[in-house]
């Protein structure tokens, strides 16, 4: 019993499993999160050798028999992202990006534009970017939690008050009310106060394509702020990564 089928696939984890197997915890175009197991990967005759590390982005030939795991029949590496696992700094914001696609779509469900975006982020970081003094105020990781939180029903509202609807100013981020709030939505609410320049800095994280860089500090720790808060409330979790 059971059927074959191909995959666009990235490998987000990979976690040792009896003796020589490892289990792959994949996102994939076709199906979104999907559990595979790698059967003798961990031999050094193995077919798969050690190409299936994390963050490697891979056609993937899988079996789905009746349990949960897949199996992984064959595999072709179509960017092995040897260089980002080989750079701490760019390695700590791969996992970021990586632990919040398994927090925020861990249903096998196909989302192509999470895929996408998850490729294009890896991608990213593999052509090499400069270390900042934190990876957690990285402006690609950061854009790309943005852009997760959008594509998964969480867009903030930055435009006008998203407690109230007064134009502005807004002074304020409540993840309660999914957005920049004005000053008496703030109290109300128990936002968090946002520092100058902090809006137009995740509006622009939000709306502009995915780079690589540093933000302004203050800038950057408000946009921390707003993709946690956004996690705890709407997701009810913390991502470990931020907190390394
Ligand atoms: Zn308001």
């Amino acid at each position: 019993m059971g059927r074959t089928y191909k995959a666009d696939a990235v490998v987000l984890r990979s976690l040792r499993f009896g003796e020589a197997d490892r289990v792959l915890h994949l996102y994939t175009a076709e199906r979104g999160r999907v559990n595979a197991i790698a059967k003798g990967v961990r031999k050094t005759t193995s077919r798969f050798g050690g190409r299936l590390e994390p963050l490697t982005h891979a056609q993937l030939l899988l079996h789905e028999g009746r349990g949960e795991l897949h199996t992984i029949s064959g595999a072709d590496i179509v960017t092995a992202h040897a260089g980002v696992r080989g750079a701490p700094y760019a390695l700590a914001v791969a996992q970021i990006g990586s632990e919040a696609v398994l927090k925020l779509f861990p249903e096998p469900e196909p989302h192509p534009r999470v895929f996408e975006g998850l490729v294009r982020f890896l991608d990213l970081l593999e052509r090499g970017i400069d270390p900042g003094p934190d990876p957690v105020l990285e402006a690609a990781g950061l854009g790309f939690q943005l852009k997760l939180l959008a594509l998964a029903g969480y867009l903030p509202h930055l435009e006008s008050c998203a407690g109230c609807g007064a134009p502005g100013p807004l002074v304020g981020y409540s993840a309660a009310s999914g957005g920049a709030v004005c000053e008496r939505c703030t109290v109300e609410d128990g936002a968090f106060v946002l520092r100058p320049g902090s809006l137009e800095a995740v509006a622009a994280l939000v709306e502009r394509p995915l780079v690589a860089g540093a933000l302004p500090r203050p800038a950057a720790a408000d946009a921390v702020r707003v993709v946690e808060t956004t996690y705890e409330h709407h997701g009810g979790f913390r991502l470990r990564t931020l907190h390394a």
